[in-house]
């Protein structure tokens, strides 16, 4: 099955994308962990994209399409795949409908006011890179998972929050439109505890 999680900074995907790649045997793709894996490594792609993203600003298109591609040619991606933060504006889904589309869409929909708090509030393990809120765990500094350090992403501040959910409604939400006439949307209430999220997703794949 090929999947497409959509919604916006926060609204889970990380979180729900894991599980669904779990349950159903198909690799979890997510654009913006390529990126922070090349900007931590140095690359020549992260040293050249970093700034971009940590302004909360989208990678350019041509790069972020031909990573995808790349990424989709693996052994792994045979019986599908699961894309979280990908496609994130029109002409990346053009680029993947003519690649290898998608079969259905997943969308987790929440309210923006939450979002804010959600993110702001955000700490990331730096190694099993599950994400935690400050309102659920505190202030403890190691990954209640796996005990390593948790730390904040560097997009995860109130300007760059600001920037991401512009770019949100400005870019990415177009793409609700543009598969619900292609029949393959399907919206999911995502202000609830995680486990209901993904009931409620496995629910419609
Ligand atoms: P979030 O959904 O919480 O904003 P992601 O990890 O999906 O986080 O993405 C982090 C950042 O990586 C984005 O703000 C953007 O700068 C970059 N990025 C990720 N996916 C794409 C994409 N498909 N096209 C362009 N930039 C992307
Ligand atoms: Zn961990």
């Amino acid at each position: 099955m090929k999947i497409i999680l959509l919604g916006a900074p926060g609204s889970g995907k990380g979180t729900q994308a894991k599980l669904i790649a779990k349950t159903f045997g198909i690799p979890h793709i997510s654009t913006g962990d390529i990126f922070r894996d090349n900007i931590n490594r140095k690359t020549e792609l992260g040293l050249k994209i970093q700034e971009i993203i940590n302004a909360g600003d989208l990678a350019p298109d041509e790069l972020t399409i031909e990573i995808v591609k790349d990424r989709l040619k693996s052994d792994d991606c045979k019986n599908g795949y699961l894309l979280d933060g990908f496609p994130r504006n029109i002409p990346q889904a053009i680029a993947l409908d003519e690649y290898c589309a998608p079969d259905k869409v997943v969308e987790l929909d929440i309210p923006f006011d939450i979002i804010e708090r959600r993110l702001t509030g955000r700490r990331n393990c730096s190694a099993c890179n599950n994400s935690y809120n400050i309102e659920r765990i505190g202030d403890r500094t190691d990954c209640p998972f796996c005990g390593a350090k948790l730390v904040r992403r560097a997009d995860d501040n109130v300007e760059s929050v600001k920037e991401r959910l512009a770019v949100y409604k400005e870019q990415t939400e177009p793409l609700i439109d543009y598969y619900l006439k292609q029949n393959k949307l399907y919206r999911i209430k995502a202000d609830l505890p995680e486990e209901e999220v993904f009931e409620n997703v496995k629910r419609v794949l």
